[in-house]
């Protein structure tokens, strides 16, 4: 039987397809010829983003343009194709269908998020109010299924590729695709690891590559998590050698009962959360789905006693993970302490006002959070979460472990609204303030 090319097109994979679509018509252009460009958005090694006016429709765009130098016309064609096949879910960055080159680059438009990134807007050492980061992390969950159910893994997720729409914070969209795979494609290693990554890719003694994996994406949204909400990386590195790690380890293999220092300020049900998002064993971790399931709890412990005036967890004594006064000492986690919590909360509006409130007045006083994890019996200090993923190595060693950093670019002219939204003020001079991207680990090779 002879196949006709009808057949053979319906059996060619649409990414294909696109990508086949976007080198044949692939034009070279003059960019000041047909565009108006603003300021520069971001920077990384592999190129930079700038804000532009398209001169004849005088439409804002965000045109990313990735240098010839080190990118293969291959993995340019793959980025556009992937973020225009992905653009329709709501909560992916979308695209207005524009690739060209220049001498120097190769360049595809996207939509321009006015209020950048969500790596500007955490507090460091703090975190962002419950109400802002469970409705971000909402939003992701649903981008990052998409993509899932479309059999495609991101590998870069992290708060500098998740970009917002308004200044409140109300919408975001996950963007970035230039590590993104089809699940099950061999990948050999990775060079470098960030604190997004996850611990099977961490272990250098693993030479013979793997295949993309959806789990990956749970690691580094479990970790994205904590980050939002604790304005800390809770590692530099998911390897055994990192103390922070390790103590992490072994409360999740249930060596010990006691919850680690900067994993105390959740709730029981959060770290049940964190639990299966960060599961060691791949198989074993939960697909991005099982986060919609704990949404109608509480997720800090701070959070729920603002809620309920400190009243509502019920009958912890000594095995209640503390919610105050430094982070409390013993914690204890594990045992039944946390049984009582009051589910649906988080949503009430004058909890979430007082819980902000807080945070305002946190930050002005550009203090540490008085339910920091940093207690007596623990002397290490959480780490700051920075820009760039705060790797070491490739990733440009920003990371002091145990140093308590300060956030390099935190914007301390942010301030939290009265009605659950996060406000933020525009970037002096519409600056990213000098600030560098770091890059994501470079893959060796595909
Ligand atoms: P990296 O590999 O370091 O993650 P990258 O070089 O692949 O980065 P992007 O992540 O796409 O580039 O963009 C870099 C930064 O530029 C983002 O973190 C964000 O701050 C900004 N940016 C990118 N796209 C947009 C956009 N559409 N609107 C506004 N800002 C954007
Ligand atoms: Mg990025």
């Amino acid at each position: 039987m002879t196949s006709s090319p009808l057949v053979s097109r319906a059996n060619m994979d649409i990414l294909d397809e696109l990508q086949l679509i976007a080198a044949q018509n692939l034009e070279r252009l003059e960019v000041n010829k047909y565009y108006e460009v603003i300021r520069e958005l971001g920077k990384g090694t592999y190129g930079k983003v700038d804000l532009v006016i398209h001169k004849i429709r005088g439409t804002k765009m965000a045109l990313k343009f990735l240098k010839k130098k080190t990118t293969k016309l291959k993995s340019f064609l793959r980025e556009y194709s992937i973020s225009l096949y992905l653009s329709p879910c709501p909560f992916i960055i979308n695209m207005f269908g524009i690739a060209f080159e220049t001498d120097e680059y190769y360049v595809f438009a996207q939509e321009y998020a006015v209020a950048g990134d969500l790596f500007d807007i955490i507090p460091p050492q703090v975190g962002l109010p419950e109400t802002v980061a469970k409705r971000c992390v909402h939003q992701v969950a649903i981008a990052l299924d998409y993509l899932h159910c479309k059999k495609l893994v991101h590998r870069d997720i992290k708060p500098e590729n998740i970009l917002i729409f308004d200044r409140e914070c109300r919408k975001v969209k996950l963007s970035d695709f230039g590590m993104t795979r089809r699940a099950g494609s061999p990948v050999k290693r990775v060079s470098g690891t960030i604190p997004y990554t996850a611990p099977e890719l961490c272990d250098v003694s693993r030479h013979e590559g793997f295949c993309v994996d959806y789990s990956t994406d749970v690691w580094a949204f479990g970790v994205l998590l904590f980050c939002m909400l604790t304005g800390n990386f809770p590692w530099e590195k998911a390897l055994p050698s990192d103390s922070f790690y390790q103590e992490f380890i072994r409360w999740q293999r249930r060596r010990t009962n006691t919850v680690p220092s900067q994993w105390r300020r959740f709730t029981e049900q959060a770290l049940r959360m964190f639990r299966r998002l960060l599961s060691v064993e791949q198989d074993r971790r939960c697909s991005v789905k099982e986060v919609f399931g704990y949404f109608s709890h509480s997720w800090m412990l701070d959070a729920e006693n603002d809620n309920n005036n400190g009243n509502t967890v019920a009958g912890g004594g000594g095995e209640r993970v503390s919610g105050g006064g430094g982070g409390g000492g013993g914690g204890g986690g594990g045992g039944g302490g946390v049984r009582g919590e009051v589910e649906g909360t988080i949503s009430s509006s004058s909890s979430g006002e007082e819980d902000e409130e807080l945070l305002v007045e946190r930050m002005k006083q550009q203090t540490l959070s008085p339910r920091s994890p940093v207690s007596p019996l623990s002397p290490m200090l959480p780490m700051a979460v920075k820009r760039g993923s705060g790797g070491s190595g490739a990733k440009g060693g920003m990371m002091e472990p145990g140093g308590g950093h300060h956030f390099v670019s935190v914007s301390t002219n942010s301030s939290v609204s009265s009605t659950n939204s996060y406000d933020r003020m525009p970037r002096e001079n519409g600056s990213p303030g000098g600030r560098m991207l770091v890059p994501t680990p470079i893959e060796i090779c595909v």
